[in-house]
């Protein structure tokens, strides 16, 4: 059984994303976000949790407006974007927390921190510190609480971002004092494996860390909020307590051939 768990050799690249004009029809992306909700309430009852639990958030990178409306009228109430410069003429095309919330899922860059607040109600990729103060001293300027999940590098991998899991209790003990700033929980984004299974120790580690964190006090940070689960492995995700599911290619298809 050597090699079950592999890390799979598909290859991410987000350099290579284009408005993606071609690809499934709205009939199909509708059916995929109802085939994805019920997937989601199915995994949370075998787990014994309230399907109300979990948030849906579609990743709408390389994914027009035209194919994202037709997710929004099947049932998607939060949008995922990567990319500031892509979100924000989806943002004026499609409009902001009438009928759909946004949600900043990819790497953030300090500079970009301005825009990003105020606009996306939940910054799910907090990835050190300094990110954090920047993102405080905005929302502090903006007079409003901008909602963070802090990033965790659940499998030390190099390549990615994130908190090492050791770092997150000084951390939070950094932030506390960010008044603007309200930390909601964890977000991971694990190695993309061959079987979805094999993520899920993954998932697991990091709910317990968000248990253990919370064990030892929080002061004003919360760990409600578990973000972690993609389109081949949400419903492990779900199974293992994730409350919000980032899921992109099981709504929309391939991002590229
Ligand atoms: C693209 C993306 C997703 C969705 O990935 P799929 O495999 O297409 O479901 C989730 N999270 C992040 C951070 C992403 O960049």
């Amino acid at each position: 059984m050597s090699g079950a768990c592999a890390v799979a050799q598909l290859q991410r690249n987000p350099s290579q994303a284009t408005l993606m004009t071609d690809g499934l029809d709205s009939n199909v992306i509708a059916r995929n976000v109802r085939t994805v909700l019920d997937r989601i309430r199915q995994a949370a009852i075998r787990a014994g949790r309230r399907p109300d639990a979990i948030r849906l958030v579609a990743a709408t990178k390389t994914v027009s407006p035209d194919r994202i409306r037709p997710a929004i009228e099947a049932g998607v109430r939060i949008l995922g974007e990567n990319r500031l410069q892509e979100a924000l003429p989806k943002v004026t095309v499609l409009g902001s927390c009438d009928d759909v919330c946004w949600h900043f899922i990819g790497r953030l860059q300090r500079r970009k921190v301005k825009a990003v607040v105020g606009i996306f109600q939940m910054i799910h990729s907090v990835d050190s510190v300094e990110l954090a103060v920047e993102i405080n001293r905005r929302a502090e300027e903006a007079g409003l609480t901008q909602a963070v999940l802090l990033e965790v590098n659940i499998a030390g991998e190099s390549s990615k971002g994130g908190f090492a899991p050791f770092e997150l209790t000084d951390a939070l003990a950094a932030v506390e004092g960010l008044l603007n700033l309200s930390v909601k929980g964890l977000m991971a984004v694990p190695p993309l494996t061959t079987e979805p299974e094999c993520t899920r120790p993954y998932f697991r580690a990091v709910r317990d860390l968000a248990g253990s964190l919370a064990d030892r006090g929080l002061g004003r940070a919360r760990m409600d909020e578990l973000s972690m689960g993609m389109s081949h492995d949400y419903e492990i995700a779900v199974e293992e307590g994730a409350t919000l599911v980032r899921v992109g290619t099981a709504i929309f298809g391939a991002r590229h051939a």
